[in-house]
């Protein structure tokens, strides 16, 4: 089926259409239709298998065709992410699909000034995305109020129904009409928190589940024994061997990142780097030098692993295995995207097997 066949308005046909996608992919040939209908869904597909156009395409079609008018008076759906990076991702998605709509959407976050962000939820916005921490802060101070949300979206639903996030979404849920659409995204999901997703929905949920392996068909993996000490000459070998391709390494802190690019630095290679530790400015700067090849190395901790939609990254390095085994299907998740193949490659130390072990069995 393409998407000229579905039952959406001809301004998200052409909105679609400008992004490229002719026909859907098969998270997406699965949730549209559901969320079209009402229903609450659990999208489990693999990374880089549309998620997200898979809810934007049927949310703005029902925001544009809803029989509510006027945006004044609040919200319409909610889109809850874990990165400032992914929600800023995400918005340039839902600003295509509706671009030729007078949907508004619109990604609030934190680490920027709030002021601009107040000014634009006075004006009107239809779908909000959001990262907890400001959406929480504009609450409390009155700016923004969530009574007219009708639909929630948790991507990377299981990262948000994680312990440190839980309490946020069930205070957000408080604030919620009963009547409403909940979805969940995500490429994993465990027993528990599945039982937890389905606790928070009053009617039965589809879960749209995808082979139970969540690892991306197109993607290569490669594991490497090396000492903690050699890792540094094996990256700079492997960066040499790959000049002309879009790298990112994963390691486990931010101080190893930092340490990672001073030493590719003393060898003469280029670098950036993205974790918690930085000014937002500084990660919006790196991400946008990456995704536009000024500079091809990327060295992130795991706030990257999740989301991110990097055209062209070629070849993942676990510099660090991950310490969560789930990670590492997210961290390799960066390359293989939509159509495209991507190698991963894991430097795995003598003290890292048993992570290397917990992460073959997780797969
Ligand atoms: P996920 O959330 O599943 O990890 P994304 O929504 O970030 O994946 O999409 C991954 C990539 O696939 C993006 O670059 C996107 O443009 C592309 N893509 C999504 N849907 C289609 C489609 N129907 N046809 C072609 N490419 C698509
Ligand atoms: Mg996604």
């Amino acid at each position: 089926m393409k998407f000229s066949n579905y039952p959406i308005t001809d301004e998200v046909k052409r909105g679609v259409e400008g992004l490229g996608f002719k026909k859907p992919t098969d998270i997406q040939f699965k949730s549209i239709p559901a969320i079209l209908n009402g229903e609450d869904v659990l999208g489990i597909a693999q990374t880089g298998t549309g998620k997200t156009a898979a809810f934007a395409i049927p949310l703005v079609h029902k925001v544009q065709t809803s029989s509510i008018k006027g945006r004044k008076d609040g919200v319409r759906c909610l889109i809850m992410v874990p990165t400032r990076e992914l929600a800023q991702q995400i918005q340039g998605v839902f600003n295509k699909v509706a671009k030729y709509t007078t949907v508004k959407t619109y990604a609030i976050t934190g680490g920027v000034d709030q002021d601009p962000q107040i000014d634009k939820l006075d004006k009107g916005v239809d779908i909000l995305i959001t990262t907890p921490g400001r959406m929480f802060d504009l609450i409390s101070q009155g700016y923004l109020s969530l009574h007219r949300v009708n639909t929630l979206v948790l991507d990377e639903a299981d990262r948000m129904l994680d312990l440190g996030f839980y309490k946020d979404i069930q205070d957000v849920l408080k604030r919620l009409p009963k009547k409403r659409q909940t979805l969940f995204f995500s490429a994993t999901i465990n027993p528990k928190i599945k039982k937890l997703a389905y606790s928070l929905v009053n009617n039965a949920i589809r879960i749209q589940i995808s082979p139970n392996d969540p690892v991306s068909k197109n993607v290569n993996h490669f594991v490497s024994s090396i000492d903690m000490d050699d890792k540094r000459f094996f990256l700079e070998n492997l960066i040499h061997k790959n000049e002309d391709k879009k790298i990112m390494v994963f390691v486990r802190t931010q101080v190893r990142a930092e340490r990672v690019a001073a030493a590719m630095e003393r060898v003469g290679i280029d670098s950036l780097i993205i974790h918690g530790g930085k000014e937002q400015k500084e990660r919006n700067q790196a991400l946008k030098k990456f995704k536009e090849g000024e500079v091809n190395l990327l060295i992130a901790t795991d706030v990257s692993a999740r989301g991110v939609d990097v055209p062209g990254v070629e070849l993942v390095v676990n510099y660090d295995l991950p310490d969560v085994a789930e990670n590492y299907v997210h961290r390799i998740g960066r390359t293989g995207r939509g159509n495209h193949k991507g190698d991963a490659l894991s430097f795995a130390s003598k003290g890292e097997m048993e992570l290397l072990l917990a992460i073959e069995q997780f797969l």
